[in-house]
């Protein structure tokens, strides 16, 4: 793979890609259904680092709000036990497109990278 430019990139996703995110959830946090306004990244960038164009990849980023510390951001960042179980977070090695993420209204979803996702199925909406 070349290099497409020496561009210096920003460390998170482009505008295009926070609106794909952005839309795909139609703007709501998906762990709380309120309005969002941050991405949350599934695997954690700290260990992932930026080079990778995986982490910024729209399978790997959720639409939540908070921040880091606050919100729903700030809650999947202290509870990375139920974090990992619904899928808010993801452990390295491990795809994010193959994780369900749990939404605010108990859907499981299967988010892919071109902003579509899919039903996992639920108890309450099989
Ligand atoms: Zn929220």
């Amino acid at each position: 793979m070349s290099r497409a430019s020496n561009v210096r990139r920003p460390t998170g996703p482009d505008f295009w890609t926070r609106e794909l995110i952005r839309l795909r959830f139609a703007g709501r946090c998906c762990r709380c259904g309120k309005d969002g306004w941050t991405i949350q990244h599934r695997t954690p960038r700290a260990l992932g680092g930026t080079k990778d164009p995986a982490i910024n990849a729209p399978s790997n980023l959720l639409w939540v709000c908070g921040d880091g510390t606050r919100g729903c951001h700030g809650h999947m960042e202290s509870h990375r036990t139920e974090s990992y179980e619904k899928g808010w977070l993801v452990r390295h090695g491990t795809s994010p497109e193959a994780v369900a993420v749990h939404l605010w209204d108990g859907r499981r979803v299967l988010l892919d990278n071109t902003g579509n996702w899919s039903h996992a199925g639920s108890p309450r909406h099989p």
